[in-house]
């Protein structure tokens, strides 16, 4: 076994990476980019050595500078992780010059199936059942459109040395087809380098089922069963989990055997993935050969009890499988979910900024399921609070994978995890996923590509959230935090005056930053009696701290709440009942005060109608008392002293429309 082995990668797979290495005693090398300086990945491993810039090219792509911090640093073999050079044959032939192991298949075998169209070829003569298609060398657009009409529509275009859902292409009518082709073209030409297509029937309602293989250097080779990876969005993977649902156990040792003919076809090495897309009928047909460890390579650690990582280190090692076929059984069912920093509601484009807040569930990370003790919520992640999700790379913030005895146990698991999910700063797809986890389709396992695309709709329809219960949170959490600290012109400063005399009433402006609305609540107080009045309903109201970072609890009128509030500035983030909602405090009245502080002069901060004009010419006011309320943009505005003084003058009644900037009253100041 080797001692010391860099890991060129970054993010959550190096972190996973490093975690064997660690438990089986290897020294772990990092590389890492500008970005990444304090990244997590580089904290993970025991030593790291700076390759270049932010991007890609300039860092984690730089085969020779990879390979020098290889030898500079004395590893005996390089892990690539997934992505990046895992399935560059250049790399793996750089290592093997320079003398390092490259943990991964032969230079020939990431060749072989590097081209989709040269790996279907080599799996028709190994009898490995393809898609009805056409794959072959000639690229004339006629020859190619002819192909198309004679397979039948839809089709879809694919480019050979495409990857990550990109370069494909759906064709529903032969009208269509030299635009798609000369697109897809253009597609496969700027992103792989490279415009050869191939075209395959277009199967409606398929599923995907994947299978792990690995294989030795001794001529070993297994099936670690299958994984059903339907859940995508623009073809790539959301929700993955082992085994395959609703598999009958003869198609299930077909597909395994067939995934280990595929590798034999190509002497294989290592851990691999044979890509099936499935019929309805159970047919299945070869897509492709991923010739790496895969993203969701967990849920299959979680049924089958095996580190891949240790496996992968020990056959690149030269060691043999450490189980044969008849050693290797499933148990139980996994689920994974990527967390990832993305819009869903906007074409799920990718989200960027600090993670201010983040909350995972209670779970392992990167937990093995070694010796059966697998932990039934296991997290892997690359990032903590306070990094940052940058442009430069895949924005996947976490993996969250559950293991239960059944599939309901599991998904039961995946949805309570998923509500103690939290993440403040970008945009995350917790809910989404939440969304369709509890999902009839999902639920029941009736799976198929397009399952998130035609049941868009439900899944997008907008959901009832505990709004008065996460109020009562964020008005408790405002009051003790005003309450606490007296600064400025902050209304609360006068609380303590109030509280000798008997009740008090004070105005909240919030704006519900989900739906851009603003609306008031009223606190008030009057002896040890609190309540919070909103939408013309009043109602007692009581709030408590927890234990915990964050933690409060509530009652609203009937309703007792418990959650978290993360406040950010003025932003209040609420989570609670599995749900988040945030809450930003219009601190009118400190701006207002703020820029009229001392002048003694009050003025409207936006034009609106006064509402309710609480003193008289002549009272003496406190710094911080509300002396008139307007409303403005269908919210209201408290106007406070901004220092203790006399009322010289009220220039505006009840039911005055005011210009934005006019003064209302003047303040003597003390
Ligand atoms: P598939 O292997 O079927 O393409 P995956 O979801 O496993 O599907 O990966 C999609 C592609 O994006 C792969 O080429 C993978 O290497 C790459 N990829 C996914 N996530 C990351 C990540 N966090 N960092 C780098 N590359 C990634
Ligand atoms: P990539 O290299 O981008 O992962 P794949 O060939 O693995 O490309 O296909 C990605 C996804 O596209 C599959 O998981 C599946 O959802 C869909 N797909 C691929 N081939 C077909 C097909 N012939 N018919 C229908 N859907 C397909
Ligand atoms: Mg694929």
């Amino acid at each position: 076994m080797f001692n010391k082995i860099l890991i060129a990668n970054r993010g959550e797979i190096a972190c996973r990476v490093a975690a064997t290495c660690k438990r089986l005693g290897i020294t772990s090398v990092a590389v890492y980019s500008d970005a990444d300086a304090n990244a997590k990945h580089v904290a993970a491993c025991d030593e790291a050595v700076h390759i270049g810039g932010s991007t890609a090219a300039e860092s984690y792509l730089r085969v020779e500078r990879i390979i020098e911090a290889a030898l500079a640093t004395g590893a005996q073999a390089v892990h690539p992780g997934y992505g990046f050079l895992s399935e560059n044959e250049d790399f793996a032939h750089a290592c093997e010059k320079a003398g390092i192991e490259f943990i991964g298949p032969p230079v020939e075998a990431i060749a072989a199936m590097g081209s989709k169209a040269a790996a279907k070829a080599l799996m028709h003569s190994a009898a490995v059942p393809l898609v009805p298609g056409y794959h072959g060398d000639d690229q004339n657009a006629d020859l190619l459109h002819r192909q198309a009409d004679e397979i039948g529509y839809p089709v879809l275009l694919k480019a050979s040395a495409g990857g990550g859902g990109k370069g494909m292409r759906v064709v529903e009518r032969t009208e269509d087809f030299a635009a798609a082709l000369a697109s897809c073209k253009r597609e496969a030409a700027s992103s792989f380098g490279n415009d050869r297509v191939l075209i395959e029937k277009y199967l409606t309602r398929p599923r995907h089922v994947e299978v792990q293989v690995f294989a030795d250097k001794h001529g070993g080779a297994v099936y670690l069963f299958d994984r059903d990876c339907s859940v995508q969005r623009r073809h790539q993977k959301v929700l993955e989990e082992a085994p395959a649902p609703a598999l009958q156990p003869h198609v299930r040792r077909a597909m395994g055997e067939a995934a280990v003919a595929a590798a034999r076809a190509v002497n294989y090495v290592g851990a691999g993935t044979v890509e099936f897309i499935m019929t309805a009928g159970g047919d299945f047909y070869f897509m492709e050969m991923n010739t790496r460890l895969q993203v969701e390579h967990p849920v299959t650690e979680m049924v089958t009890g095996q580190d891949l990582v240790e496996w992968q280190l020990r056959v690149a090692a030269g060691e043999p499988l450490p189980l044969e076929q008849d050693q290797l059984k499933i148990e139980g069912h996994a689920i994974e979910a990527r967390i990832y920093a993305e819009h869903p509601a906007r074409g799920f484009l990718p989200s960027t900024g600090t993670l201010k807040h983040l909350r995972m569930p209670e779970g392992v990370e990167f937990s093995l399921g070694i010796g059966g003790e697998r932990a039934p919520v296991r997290i892997d992640s690359g990032v903590r609070e306070g990094d940052t999700i940058t442009p430069f790379y895949d924005p996947m913030i976490a993996k969250l994978i559950v293991h239960g005895a059944s599939r309901d146990e599991a998904l039961k698991r995946m949805s309570h995890a998923l509500r103690d999910c939290e993440v403040v700063g970008p945009h995350t797809n917790v809910e989404f996923l939440q969304r369709i986890v509890t999902s009839v389709p999902f639920s029941t396992g009736d799976l198929d590509t397009g399952l998130i695309e035609r049941h868009h709709d439900a899944l997008f329809a907008p959901v009832a959230k505990p709004f008065r219960e996460a109020l009562a949170l964020a008005c408790g959490a405002l009051i003790t935090r005003e309450g606490g600290v007296a600064h400025g012109a902050s209304p609360w400063d006068a609380l303590s005056h109030w509280r000798l005399n008997s009740g008090y009433t004070q105005t909240l402006n919030w704006r519900d930053v989900e739906k851009e609305s603003a609306f008031t609540v009223l606190f008030s107080r009057d002896g040890e009696s609190r309540t919070l009045t909103h939408n013309g309903k009043t109602e007692p109201f009581k709030w408590w701290t927890g234990a915990g970072k964050h933690e409060c609890g509530a009652t609203i009128g009937d309703a007792h709440v418990t959650g978290r509030v993360f406040i950010d500035g003025d932003t209040f983030h609420v989570f609670c009942r599995g749900e988040a909602l945030a809450f930003e405090w219009q601190n009118l009245l400190a701006h207002a005060a703020d820029a009229e502080h001392g002048e003694g002069r009050l003025t409207a901060p936006m034009p609106g109608k006064v509402i309710a004009v609480l003193v008289e010419q002549g009272a003496v006011v406190e710094k911080g008392q509300p002396l008139l309320v307007m409303e403005a943009m269908k919210m209201e505005h408290t106007i406070g002293a901004p220092a203790a003084g006399k009322v010289a003058e009220v220039l505006y009644g009840v039911g005055d429309q005011v210009a934005d900037g006019a003064q209302l009253l003047v303040l003597d100041v003390e």
